[in-house]
């Protein structure tokens, strides 16, 4: 089971193209400035199964994924199991947005395991100070879009530009 707050059919804020963004509820970063304070906590979100979210996101046949919050990387294990289903269902690409920064990602073997089946990463804290509304699907300038795959296969952060650059 996974605590949600939202989800949003057809979104284009929330990575290129049109997106199922599935909001968990849950974030632990406290960020300053954050858009969302009330994700904050886990008990705001709504209890779904996999099964009830996958059938949502698979009922678009078009739109890619998007794991955004809160903080999807609070709930590492029902999301990896969410997004290994989507790998094995559809051929949707998946951007997962974390106040976690990659290399804490790696770090930590439960979030590791959703790592694998992320696409592209937007990671690290907001920071008010570094707030740009120019940049293309992150608020601030110290957050990175990270080409997973090849990160994984780096075992280094890897800039993700392909599909930024078409938008
Ligand atoms: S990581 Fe995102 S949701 Fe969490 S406090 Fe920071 S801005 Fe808010």
């Amino acid at each position: 089971m996974l605590s949600i707050l939202n989800i949003l059919e057809d979104t284009t804020a929330d990575g290129p193209g049109f997106r199922t963004a599935i909001y968990a509820a849950g974030c632990p970063n406290a960020c300053p400035g954050c858009h969302n304070p009330e994700s904050w906590d886990i008990r705001n979100g709504r209890q779904m199964s996999t099964e009830e979210i996958l059938h949502k996101v698979l009922a678009d046949p078009f739109a890619d994924v998007t794991f955004s919050g809160g903080d999807p990387m609070y709930q590492p294990e029902g999301f990896a199991e969410l997004a290994k289903a989507i790998k094995e269902k559809s051929c949707k690409n998946i951007w997962c947005y974390t106040g976690y920064t990659f290399e804490q990602l790696l770090r930590n073997t439960r979030q590791r395991k959703l790592l694998q089946y992320i696409d592209v990463l937007v990671d690290g804290r907001f920071r008010q100070d570094l707030r740009d509304e120019t940049l293309h699907f992150r608020g601030s300038s110290n957050q990175r879009l990270i080409d997973v795959p090849a990160s994984l296969q780096a075992q280094k952060a890897v800039t993700y530009r392909r599909k930024v650059e078409q938008n």
